[in-house]
């Protein structure tokens, strides 16, 4: 059932194997969860998504349809094909990490971006060569013509999504971001699952 929506469940991670000209759905199902995405090639993972890489490329902040991100060889990886979610996503935001919640006051161990991709990769026997930036997808981190940056809740909506085209053989990984002491995730600052679909 290639066409099934695979659930990334909420403050966990998921990968798939992703092949040249297939394409990935990712699903806000319930509208306010931000999905961090990686992409890897699947014939060498030193080589991935690079979000600086891309904004040099694309020469915007945030990928429009049509525009490809770039790996850190420059070379096309995953194109955005449609997008109903509103358009606002980041590119410029480090995956959290457990070194981010205990700035954040936590004193205990904290759900987050960066283990979720290795429990994602794992899973498929695989470990990633380090956490590269990912793409935020859904996240909405505005900025100001004076380049102040802030942490807003999402635009997108319950149901909402964007369509990716694989330029190459990769590897897809996926976190349900737990973040739950910012509003990235809605006010209500309750992290939940979302889905995607490999086609
Ligand atoms: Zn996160």
């Amino acid at each position: 059932m290639p066409d099934s929506p695979i659930a990334i469940p909420a403050r966990r991670g998921k990968a798939a194997f992703v092949a040249r000209g297939q394409t990935i759905k990712v699903i806000n199902t319930h509208g306010e969860q931000v999905v961090d995405t990686w992409a890897f090639n699947r014939a060498g993972m030193t080589e991935f998504m690079s979000m600086e890489h891309s904004r040099a490329g694309i020469q915007r902040l945030i990928p429009a349809v049509g525009d490809a991100m770039l790996t850190n060889h420059r070379r096309p990886i995953l194109t955005l094909l449609e997008d109903t979610s509103g358009g606002i996503h980041d590119t410029l935001m480090a995956a959290c990490d457990v070194y981010r919640y205990q700035g954040l006051g936590c004193a205990e161990y904290h759900d987050n971006c960066t283990d979720n991709l290795a429990q994602g990769m794992r899973e498929l026997g695989l470990a990633p060569p380090e956490t590269p930036s990912p793409l935020n997808l859904f996240m909405n981190i505005p900025w100001t013509p004076d380049g102040m940056l802030s942490f807003e809740p999402p635009v997108s909506t319950p149901g909402s999504y964007v369509l990716l085209r694989a330029e190459m053989d990769l590897v897809i990984a996926l976190s349900a971001c737990p973040q739950d002491l910012l509003p990235i995730n809605g006010l209500g600052r309750r992290p939940t699952e979302a889905h995607f679909v490999v086609a």
